[in-house]
């Protein structure tokens, strides 16, 4: 479905526990790379992000790199470190990716979710591919001025929908 609007939008990954994706019943979480799980200039995972994959785990939640960095190598060095599976060039938000992630983990789409700081490639992406879509807020805009401007134009949509937030209504 052509959709804008995130299922549920979160400050930032640390407020998606293992404990509230099980209940909602997400097995497969999808990730972005870049300003999701670190900033664009950070090559290596850091203790905050392992700790937060090691609760993911614990309640039997894979998480899942899908990153369309064009940056040779970025998001299989990143997943490698973390010891989880990756698809770099993703194409979102061609849902292509989306499929492949989800036949590469035999997880149906009800199953998964994907979480990422990009309306018009991540959520855009995970909604056209049926998996359901959290927002975040970017890390850091500094760095590349297009990134503030795709930041004001993804405002709007922000907004409306920000009551859908993940802490408030976190599960169903
Ligand atoms: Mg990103």
């Amino acid at each position: 479905m052509f959709s804008l609007l995130p299922w549920r939008q979160a400050r930032s990954i640390y407020d998606l526990t293992g404990e509230s994706l099980e209940r909602a019943g997400v097995r497969l979480l999808l990730a972005d790379l870049d300003n999701t799980l670190c900033p664009y200039s950070v090559q290596e995972p850091d203790e905050a992000l392992r700790a937060w994959l090691a609760d993911l785990t614990a309640h039997g939640v894979t998480l899942f790199l899908l990153s369309n960095s064009r940056k040779p190598r970025r998001a299989a060095h990143f997943a490698q470190a973390l010891g989880i599976p990756y698809l770099g060039h993703a194409g979102k938000p061609k849902t292509g990716g989306f499929a492949k992630a989800l036949a590469q983990q035999g997880k149906e789409a009800a199953a998964c979710a994907m979480v990422g700081d990009q309306i018009f490639t991540d959520i855009l992406g995970a909604n056209r591919a049926g998996v359901r879509s959290i927002l975040v807020e970017p890390i850091s805009l500094a760095g590349n001025p297009g990134r503030y401007l795709r930041y004001w134009a993804e405002l709007p949509m922000r907004f409306l929908s920000r009551k859908r937030a993940w802490n408030r209504e976190g599960e169903g």
